[in-house]
């Protein structure tokens, strides 16, 4: 993680750094969000904004507000209470972990917010044909990119039978929802990694728009971050989209969104935790359909959305979609997308133009 600071320009590197390689073949890299702020040339400097780097959700989360007052605190405590009362697979007390602890063995009525948000998820799944599916967890165990590229466990390779073991015991349509109430088979359970940071955000746009002391915000959770408000100089946000090759010297950053206060961006790319194995690329976003991470073409998609739920949930299930059906999907929920393919061209839909500087 990195943080300088260059006359008025402040570039804000967040990301953390998974474990250094084991071997040669063998490398993980760390999850990495970036964004970047710039203040406009020509511009006062912004009044400095409360920072703060912390953890929570897995993941490294930046701050920075601007206002009279320093919300980080309430902000981190916003997001870790989501955590542990919502989302996190591990809390046994958790709405995801009660359901997970109950599977095949009863029906739980979660809160309604949390049911909500499963019909929602539901929802982009169907859109998606199944592309998204939060039920995936039996696969990600099995190949444990998480823990390859975080040094606590060794790569092995999954077995076609082991693959298939772990496929059979995945697939959001055999979860009944219904009534406000989850019935999840036995052995399967939910893993709302691919949508909880998203979620996070919103919740956090939410609690600053009650916080009459913030002026503006910009704030990353991983790789989904929001916008709110404004600078007090008037200036735009700048978020820097990672170049998911930068080892190829292309540099940090493979293009910028300047955007106002009100918006979500999340990025799903293979270069945020992965392993090389005989030189081929294992990461951590599986193809719900084959259980093997996926192979779209794409190595980076960064969605641009209204709703921060709908960016991270978007750019996985985009990601693992493929360019064409990508565009298709994120115009289905009025959503912008940048892609970067396999030979590091890159791609953005209609509209997105606005934002981004290639
Ligand atoms: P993201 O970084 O938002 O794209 O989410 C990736 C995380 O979601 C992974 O680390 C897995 O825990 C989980 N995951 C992987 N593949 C999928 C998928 N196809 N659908 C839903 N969740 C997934
Ligand atoms: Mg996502």
């Amino acid at each position: 993680m990195i943080w300088t600071e260059r006359k008025k320009n402040i570039i804000a590197r967040c990301g953390a750094a998974g474990a250094a390689a084991r071997s040669a073949r063998r490398r993980a890299a760390g999850f990495a969000a970036v964004f970047l702020i710039l203040s406009a040339a020509g511009c006062t400097p912004a009044a400095a904004p409360f920072q703060a780097a912390d953890t929570a959700m897995g993941t490294v989360i930046r701050q920075k507000i601007y206002g009279t007052q320093d919300v980080t605190p309430e902000v981190l405590s916003v997001i870790k209470d989501l955590e542990q009362r919502l989302l996190s697979k591990r809390e046994p007390d958790s709405q995801a972990g009660r359901i997970n602890e109950a599977a095949g063995k009863e029906e739980i009525l979660p809160e309604e917010a949390f049911y909500g948000m499963l019909e929602r998820i539901w929802e982009v799944s169907d859109a998606s044909g199944g592309a998204l599916d939060v039920t995936v967890g039996p696969v990600v165990e099995v190949w444990n990119i998480d823990g390859c590229a975080t040094g606590t466990a060794e790569f092995a390779l999954p077995s076609e039978v082991q693959i298939a073991k772990a496929l059979s015991l995945t697939g959001y349509e055999k979860v009944r929802l219904e009534n406000g109430r989850v019935w999840l088979p036995e052995g399967m359970s939910l893993d709302l990694g691919a949508v909880g940071k998203g979620i996070a955000c919103d919740a956090v746009a939410e609690h600053l728009s009650a916080a009459s002391h913030v002026e503006g915000a910009v704030i990353s959770i991983g790789g989904s971050i929001l916008t709110y408000g404004q600078k007090p100089d008037g200036s735009p946000f700048i978020i820097g989209i990672q170049n998911p090759r930068p080892e190829n010297g292309t540099g940090n950053y493979i293009g910028s969104l300047t955007l106002e206060g009100g918006w979500f961006v999340s990025t799903s790319g293979d270069y945020e935790r992965y392993v090389t194995e005989d030189g081929k690329r294992y990461h951590h976003i599986i193809n719900p359909l084959t259980g093997y991470p996926a192979e779209s073409g794409l190595i980076s998609v960064t969605v641009l959305s209204r709703s921060g739920f709908l960016s991270d949930a978007l750019s996985t299930a985009c990601f693992v979609l493929g360019k064409e059906e990508a565009f298709d999907l994120a115009k289905r929920y009025e959503a912008y997308i940048f892609t970067v393919d396999e030979e590091g061209k890159t791609d953005w839909s209609k509209g997105m133009e606005r934002y981004l500087t290639p």
